[in-house]
Formats: structure tokens, sequence, C-alpha cells
């Protein structure tokens, strides 16, 4: 595994626990697990790749969860499919524990060394070279290289190489991806300068705690309380006098001077980018994030920045509560090379060099959760492939992962990617809580999960389905009892007996409630399963949505059977009847593996698609 980031960090971890002898490169051994820019794990969509990770048998959720010092649960008000999690971590104890952990892995050995070269024989790997002319024989490689590769800092108009603030960059292993050929691209992104939290008068700013009592990531800490003392956050804005320093200063910008070639992310703007696109904004909401318990420093999550040095000691100075405020590090803008993800095939192995993986921001994307998703993809795809045995690809109505993959090896991508709930089909089946219930299986399959987790879940698995097989068969009749305890809270009586489901589908009934109701019918009530309370956010969301979730369980019958229509990996294109030449080269290079995937490269038309389907059937493929 070249890289000891997210990506890193998830591959070495699983490609060891999975049995195979492994060895993680990493340009400073001290920057394992490090957090590059916000010390916080999840948020929107990206909660949901914890959790996916953490039920394949990863690391992360663990992670935070061990060293997190503010557990929020978002969205809590909108409905089940865009509930997320997201926790701040102590970013030092974060990557101490994930270093430790890598240290600790029995097979997993780490070097401190910059690779600079890929050994490929007849087109399979074979090795790597390091900078001291090292050559190490591997049978396959993870590169989880993240900003590093071809890595340009910007600070105002002033620039200079750097994988990330005070790490070299990776150069010669990006000269080796454009010399083989392999299409890139230039990306960049952006973080905030670092605070001197003794010097923020937070007697001004409006705080923000955590969850009480805070919800943990992993399925293995369900019901456990975070180890470490948690501590709030501060609210403050920007406001104009902040915004015309930026405009003032705005031509210093290495985005708006056009110093910087590469695309940026939209959804992810600095603040010159929000001051500069919405001038009809007068303030910019910030959150004063602690980066830790033992460190001053704070993160002031809002306003990532690549202005000159003074103009963002003046900026910080202009907003409320940070008039004295001292900088610690400088914010600051960074390009760096990507591969262009369509050279991947959904194992997330490149497509020129058989054995060589890609994982994380080297694919175009942005993001601890999607760097360590595709690290642990990867991770078991390489392992699967020195097994020999087939790749685990997980599709779009499975989890976020198969959505992360699919669109970054079907569509590529031109700004740094990352996921939002939208761009999920299925994602009333693509929860957060149910996680562990679409993928446990798979990484107990490929042994990742170990034994006592997997009987931990089956008995969850069993205790819910006896719970759900209740409710449909148990009855609760309008009794006196039970109606006047109804009245009594507010809801409206039974008319009629009703299956205890029918009951709970109420939108103001909980699974509480149904408890409740079945002691008030005294002796005629049956027993409630009542192991089955701690899952109840599971229990009463596959009662209440039942008609949605039915619905999307037959799209997902429908998308499953284009799916399951499988285009050969060497299937030629060119010269069949019926397809415009823009659609033979489009399908050339995705090389889709199912008429499903054909189906989402932009441009290929369902007439192209009907053609396809009538050659597969002629030569008897499908
Ligand atoms: P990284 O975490 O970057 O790790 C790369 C690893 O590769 C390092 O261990 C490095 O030592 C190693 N390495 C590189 N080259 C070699 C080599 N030749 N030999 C050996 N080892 C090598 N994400 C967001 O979601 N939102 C943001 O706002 C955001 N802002 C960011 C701002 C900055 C300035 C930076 C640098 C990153 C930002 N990110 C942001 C991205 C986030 O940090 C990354 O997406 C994430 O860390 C990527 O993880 P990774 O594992 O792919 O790579």
């Amino acid at each position: 595994v070249i890289g000891a980031g997210h990506a890193g960090c998830e591959a070495a971890l699983a490609a060891a626990r999975m049995g195979c002898r492994t060895l993680v490169c990493v340009i400073n051994a001290d920057t394992i697990g490090a957090m590059s820019c916000n010390p916080a794990i999840g948020g929107l969509a990206k909660g949901h790749l914890v959790k996916e990770i953490d039920a394949l048998g990863g690391e992360m959720a663990k992670n935070i969860d061990a060293t997190g010092i503010q557990f929020r649960r978002l969205n809590t008000s909108k409905g089940p499919a865009v509930r997320s999690s997201r926790a701040q971590a102590d970013r030092l104890l974060y990557r101490l524990r994930m270093k430790h952990l890598l240290e600790n892995q029995p097979g997993l050995a780490i070097r401190q060394a910059v690779v600079d070269e890929i050994v490929v024989e007849n087109g399979k790997v074979t090795g790597i070279r390091t900078s001291l002319d090292e050559l190490l024989t591997v049978k396959a490689v993870v590169v989880a290289t993240g900003t590093f590769l071809h890595g340009l800092i910007h600070i105002g108009l002033k620039n200079f190489p750097a994988g990330r603030m005070g790490d070299a960059p990776s150069v010669k292993l990006a000269q080796w991806f454009a010399d083989t050929g392999f299409a890139m691209g230039r990306m960049k992104t952006g973080t905030v300068p670092r605070l001197d939290g003794n010097s923020i008068n937070y007697d001004k700013l409006e705080a923000q705690y955590s969850d009480d009592p805070p919800a943990l990531f992993s399925f293995s800490s369900a019901g456990q309380q975070p180890p470490l003392v948690q501590r709030p956050c501060y609210i403050t804005y920007t406001n104009e006098q902040t915004h015309e320093i930026i405009r003032r200063s705005i031509h210093q910008s290495p985005m708006y001077a056009g110093i910087i070639e590469g695309v940026g992310a939209r959804y992810c703007p600095s603040i010159e980018d929000k001051v500069m696109r919405f001038p009809e904004k007068n303030r910019h909401q910030i959150f004063l994030e602690p980066e830790g318990l033992e460190t001053i420093e704070v993160y002031p999550n809002g306003i990532p920045t690549s202005l000159p040095l003074a103009t963002q000691i003046a900026m910080v100075h202009s907003i409320p509560g940070l008039e004295k405020t001292r900088i610690i590090r400088p914010g600051y803008a960074i390009e760096y090379d990507y591969v262009d993800p369509r050279e991947l095939k959904p194992s997330l192995e490149t497509k020129k060099v058989a054995g060589l993986f890609l994982a994380g921001q080297i694919n175009g994307t942005s993001g601890y959760e999607e760097a360590a998703g595709q690290g642990l993809m990867a991770a078991i795809n390489a392992v699967q492939s020195v097994r020999g045995e087939a790749p685990v690809i997980l599709d779009r109505s499975q989890a976020y992962l198969g959505v992360l993959v699919d669109d970054l090896v079907t569509l590529g991508t031109k700004e740094p990617y990352r996921l939002f709930t939208s761009r999920a089909e299925y994602r009333l089946l693509l929860r957060e809580d149910n996680a562990d219930l679409r993928l446990r299986e798979i990484g107990y399959r490929i042994g990742l999960v170990d034994g006592t987790t997997w009987a931990g879940f089956t008995e969850k698995l069993a205790c819910i389905e006896q719970a759900l097989a209740y409710l449909h068969e148990v009855r609760i009749k309008p009794s006196d009892a039970v109606n006047a305890s109804l009245r009594d809270r507010g809801f409206a009586p039974l008319s009629q007996a009703m299956t205890l489901a029918a009951f709970l589908r109420r939108p103001e009934i909980t699974l509480i409630d149904v408890q409740g109701m079945l002691q008030q019918q005294g002796s005629e009530g049956q027993a409630f399963p009542v192991q089955a309370l701690q899952y109840r956010d599971e229990i009463e969301l596959q009662i209440k949505y039942e008609g949605y979730i039915k619905r999307q369980e037959e799209q997902i019958e429908r998308f499953k059977k284009l799916e399951g229509m499988r285009l050969p990996p060497d299937f030629q294109y060119q010269g069949l009847p019926g397809l415009s030449h823009e659609v033979v080269e489009k399908l050339t290079k995705v090389q889709p593996r199912s008429l499903g995937q054909a189906s989402r490269i932009s441009g290929v038309t369902p007439a192209a698609l009907s053609v396809l389907q009538v050659h597969l059937k002629r030569r008897g493929i499908s």
C-alpha cells in the first residue's frame, strides 16, 4: 500500500486482516492517519460511508468513536434516508490511535519510504521502487497518495511544491503515471487558517454542544458512551467588513489571478469565492471547532482561503469574537494531479496494469470518508486478485460505496467528487442505521468481520425479524383501557382492532407506545419481545416506511436485471451497426461490465442500449 492517509490506513489494515503479508509505505511515518483538513469525520452522506466501512470490517468508525470530542446527528427532523452522523475528532489522538493499530496489526509492516516507481512486467505489477533505489517485489499494489502527486501549495501569489503543508510532494510517482499513459488531470482544494484558541473571546459567541446522549458510529459500540470528554463548538459570522477586506485583496488570490489551473469543488468554495459569487449575502457562518483536548488550536470551519497571510489576519480580526485572535497556521490552497477514474474497473484495479489498484483522492475524490471507503474496497479486491478470486463489487442498490465507485468509474469526475445522499437512487434503503444489515455478511464472508461480531449481528438480525413478525401478527383491540390511555396522551382512540404494525404506522406512535398499549391490554396482550427495543429505530422505520421500501425494492429488481446483463470485457463495439461513433468511443473507454452500467454513461441512449441488448442475445451472451 503506497500512502497511509485515510485510504491507505483502511487498505493496509484490511489487506493484512484478510491474511496477506502487507507493507505500507509512507513519506513520513509520523503522519499515518493524519487529517489534512478539518478535524471531523462523517456529515451528510459521509456518515453513511463511515457506517458502511464499519459494517464491512473497516476501522474509521471505531477510530472516531475512541477519539471523538463532539458527536451530533444531523438532519434529525428530516426523512430517515438523509439523517447522518458527524463527530469532531481530537486530531492528534485520531492519528496516534490509527498509527498504533497499524503498528500492532499482525501481517502488516510499515516503511517510511518515498515510492518513485511501480514496476510492471507483461502488463502486471511485480514491484515498487523507492527513492533509495530499493526494489520490493509485490503481487498487488494499492496506491493511495492523496493530494501528493505534483502537489503545489498556494498562499497569495506565493507557491511552493508540497504534498500538504509540512510534507514533500510526490513528483516521480506522478511522472510514472503520466509516462505510463494514464489519463490525468489537475484539481485543487483548500483549507482554513488555524487559530490560537487562547486569543478567542468566547463570551460573545453561541455554543453548540454534543448530542445528549451522544451516539457513536460503530455498530460494535452501540449503546456505549464516548470515552473522551466532549467539547462544544462556537458559532460566529463574517460581516460586511470581512467581505470588503476580501474584495480589496482579491487580485492577490491565486485563483482570481489565474495562477491556479486545478479545478476546485463548487460545493466547498473558499471564503473569497463565497464573497465574490454571492455578493447579496452579507454574512457567512463559521463554526469554531476545537482541534483536540490538549491543544489550543481551533479550526474555523467555513473560511478556507488562499489569500495572502496579511489578508487572512485582517479578515480574522474583522470577525466577532476573533478581534484579537492570532493565526497559528495559515490557510492555503493545494493543486495536485489525479488519475481519471475511468482508467479503473469497478474493482478499482486499473485497466492498464493488472494488480495495480488506486484509492482515495488520487481518483479525483475529496474527503476522508470517500478515501477510506475506496481504500477498503481496493484492498479487498487486491487480496481477492492475489487469491485468484472474483472481485467484490457493491452495486448502487447495496451501498453508498457502490454509488461512489460506480459514479467514478462510469462517469469520471471533473471536480473533486464528494458523496451526497442525492447521488443515490435507492436512498430509503441505503440508510445509516441499516448499513450492517446490508453489508455485514459480505464483511464476514471475506474474512474482515470476526466471529464474535458476526454472532452478535446474527442475534440482532433474529431479534429484529422476530419483532417484525410479532408486530404483523398480534392485534390490538379498542378496549376502554387502551382508548382511555390513548386519549390521555392526546392520541386518537381506536375504532376497530388492528395489527400492531398498522397501529405503529400512525405517525405519532412509537415502538415504546406499542409496548405501553400492550401492557394496557393486560392479560390478553402477548408478551412483547422487549429486547427488540434496542433496535427500535430500525424496526419503526421498516414498519412506517413499508410501502415506500417495497416500491424501492421493486425498482431495485428492475435495476438488477440490467446489471445482470453482462458485457464481456473484450466486447468490440467498433463496427456494431446502429451505434454512433460517439457512443462507440464512450463504451470503448469505459468498458462497462453490464448493460446497466452502460445505461449510466452520458450519451448512451436507450436506442443504443437496445442495439447492445440485441447483439448480446444474438451472441448468446445474455
Ligand atoms: P491523504 O490523506 O492525502 O494521504 C496520502 C498519503 O500518501 C500520505 O500518507 C503520504 O505520505 C502518502 N504518499 C504520497 N505519495 C507517496 C509516495 N510516493 N510514497 C509513499 N507514500 C506517499 N476534504 C474534504 O472533504 N473537504 C475539504 O474541505 C478538504 N480540504 C482539504 C484541504 C487541503 C489543504 C487538503 C490537503 C486536503 C483537503 N481535503 C478535504 C481532502 C482530504 O484531506 C482528503 O480527501 C483525504 O485526506 C484523502 O485521503 P487519501 O488517503 O486519499 O490521501
